[in-house]
């Protein structure tokens, strides 16, 4: 029998990134996947980033994680979506060349030290029974041997493929779903259910009317998704844009009784923010028209992902209305559409580790958790294997809060809320977007997985050089200071207050950019590129940021109130049985946990308070015996 310190059971994005975090913590690492082909294949849209998304690449990124590299190759339309808004709200995003994508996963995974890569299906999990996960059983029998498995079984637990009333048992299309394993997880006594997500037809490339779609181009300066990578030098295409009509509309609203999600085939659960072309024809009965983006699938691709009418309607009723369509009057169709239906285990039974509460050495990451999105799957699966490897290697663990990173924010809303939908990240879910930017994630993360041992040392001497950059320009700022004369002379209107200013805060005005700086200091031209926009964008935020520094420190401080593990919340007398049972599910760690559950009032959580310190817990949690 082999002997890993971890195993992580599937090759997809949170598996990658359990396995690459957990190997470069210096776990002996198994990632075990059905094809080692597969690694890195994008099951539906070939994008990354997007709003709230593009956050989370960062913080990956920032962790040195795969993905955010592996899109600086493969994106071929980098565009910062929300550019005119505030730099905190805006998200990186490029559609991928999935070749391109796949390969760069694969060439990162087997580049990595303490990984190996075993092509086999995992069937059963060791050890479970007894409360200690202890390694897995692969398809030949065989027992591979670890202190700590994650599995990333993405789509493929039970998944169920649906087209029209067609129902064929796979993960994803031309792969086979995970019915043993899924069994096992079932058996277990933990809380599953059932969700569902769905994906649109494929057409040739070749087969559309170009000329006939308004087109979208790249922005010329593309914005990287790595804090190393210097430029994007992959080729930037355009993609399309097209609409439905009443005539779409009508095929479709004939048909929906023959549709999967409508006929009440599927019992999952489907995205709310990602609705098929039908959930959207019934949802929003007014609109004339939704939009489609016409997304190349790589720069040799003759594919197109038609982005926005997902479908698991018949593939007749697929034939009759895609042509209705503006430019895809002639569309030829590679695929059809379809939705798929999968287990998922309920999140309130883990911890900010992503452990399973109830076995040691067992974690979860990724779609298996009940989110959608690839950029959701690769944050959990990298914090599932940093903790994997810390529980074999009894190194320090990894958690993130709501006010370090949005990884933080899903994870605590996971665990603590649980969920009924697909769950996917939005900026409105971190309550301190302001700090929390994408352009700040280095600064907030890396020096913690430097400390982890979870960054190369080229990341860690890339990221001191910047800091040591950014310190001495945001000296030379502050240092400088300038007269409400001397401003009006270079064209910046201030009160005539007579108070000199520092160019850093002159700097933070909201109209006042890094250009108008160069009047009042030359030597500022000569600053780096990005180090003039860091400051500047740091500059904006900061007095919102020394605002909200203070709720967030307040927050830290009930964060810091641990909860015992065994605490009986049938000894407070005052709270609804509803919230005692409830708080006895979730079992929150902390204080601050606890008032995000579903339910708290501040009167229960006062009581809360008051019982914990008679019951003497100190803030690490241990209570005083006496
Ligand atoms: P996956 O990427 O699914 O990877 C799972 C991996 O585990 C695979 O490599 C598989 O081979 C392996 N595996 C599974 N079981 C075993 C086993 N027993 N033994 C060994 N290996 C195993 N996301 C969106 O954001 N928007 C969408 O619109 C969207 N639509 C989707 C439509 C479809 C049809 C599908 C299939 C997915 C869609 N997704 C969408 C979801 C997106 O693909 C996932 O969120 C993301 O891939 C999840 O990553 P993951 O690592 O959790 O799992």
């Amino acid at each position: 029998m082999k002997q890993y310190d971890v195993i992580v059971i599937g090759g997809g994005h949170a598996g990658v990134e359990a396995a690459a975090a957990s190997a470069r913590r210096g776990a002996r690492t198994a990632l075990v996947t059905h094809r080692r082909s597969s690694i890195g294949v994008m099951s539906c849209n070939p994008a990354i980033g997007g709003l709230g998304k593009g956050h989370l690449v960062r913080e990956v990124d920032a962790l040195d994680g795969i993905m955010g590299r592996a899109a600086d190759k493969a994106g071929i339309q980098f565009r910062l979506l929300n550019r005119r808004k505030g730099a905190a709200v805006q998200g990186p995003r490029t559609q991928a060349d999935r070749e391109l994508y796949r390969k760069a996963v694969l060439q990162a995974v087997d580049s990595t030290a303490n990984l190996e890569v075993i092509e086999s299906e995992v069937t059963g999990l060791l050890g479970v029974e007894t409360g200690v996960c202890s390694g897995v059983i692969l398809s030949d029998d065989a027992k591979l041997i670890s202190r700590a498995v994650v599995v990333t079984a993405g789509t493929f637990l039970r998944g169920a493929i649906h087209i029209g009333d067609e129902v064929t048992t796979a993960g994803r299309v031309g792969d086979p779903a995970s019915i043993r394993l899924a069994e096992q997880i079932a058996g277990l006594g933990l809380e599953t259910g059932r969700l569902k997500t769905g994906t649109p037809a494929r057409l040739r490339r070749s087969s559309i009317d170009w000329d006939a779609v308004e087109l979208q181009h790249a922005d010329e300066e593309p914005v990287p998704f790595s804090f190393l990578t210097g430029q994007i030098t992959t080729p930037q295409i355009a993609c399309g844009i097209t609409r439905t009509n009443g005539a779409t509309h009508h095929i479709i609203r004939t048909n929906l009784a023959r549709s999967a999600m409508h006929s009440g085939n599927i019992s999952g659960t489907g995205p709310r923010y990602c609705p098929s072309v039908e959930d959207k024809v019934v949802r929003f009965e007014d609109k004339e028209s939704h939009q489609i983006f016409l997304e190349p699938e790589g720069l040799d691709s003759d594919t197109v992902y038609p982005n926005g009418i997902s479908t698991s309607l018949p593939r007749d009723v697929q034939d009759a209305f895609l042509p209705t369509i503006p430019g895809l009057e002639k569309a030829e169709i590679q695929q059809w559409g379809y939705a798929i239906e999968y287990d998922y285990v309920e999140p309130r039974q883990l911890t900010h580790q992503l452990r399973v509460r109830s076995c040691e050495g067992l974690y979860l990451a990724g779609q298996i958790n009940g989110t959608t999105g690839y950029e959701e799957a690769a944050a959990q699966g990298l914090v599932a294997g940093a903790n994997a490897a810390s529980h074999a290697l009894d190194l320090a663990p990894f958690e993130l809060d709501r006010m370090t990173a949005y990884i933080g924010v899903m994870i605590d809303d996971l665990i603590s809320r649980g969920v009924s939908e697909p769950y996917r990240m939005f900026t409105s879910r971190a309550e301190y977007r302001l700090s929390l930017r994408c352009d700040n994630a280095d600064q907030r993360l890396t020096p913690m997985g430097v400390e982890l041992g979870l960054v190369s040392w080229e990341r860690a001497h890339a990221f001191d050089e910047k800091m040591m950059s950014l310190s001495h320009w945001r000296t030379e700022l502050e240092s400088e200071k300038r007269s409400p004369h001397d401003l009006a002379g270079a064209g910046l209107e201030v009160n005539h207050d007579g108070a000199k200013r520092s160019l850093y805060q002159v700097l933070s005005f909201p109209n006042v950019g890094s250009a108008d700086i160069e009047s009042l200091l030359p030597s500022w031209s000569t600053a780096p590129h990005d180090i003039r926009r860091q400051l500047e964008i740091e500059a904006t935020y900061s007095v919102y940021v020394q605002r909200q520094s203070a709720d967030a420190e307040s927050v830290r401080r009930s964060e810091a109130v641990r909860i015992p593990d065994d605490f009986d919340y049938a000894r407070i007398a005052g709270l609804s049985r509803e919230l005692q049972d409830r708080l006895s599910y979730i079992r929150p760690q902390t204080v601050g946990q606890a008032n995000r559950v579903e339910g708290m009032t501040p009167a229960a959580l006062t009581l809360l308070i008051s019982v914990l310190s008679r019951s003497a817990v100190t803030p690490e949690g241990e209570r005083k015996v006496g």
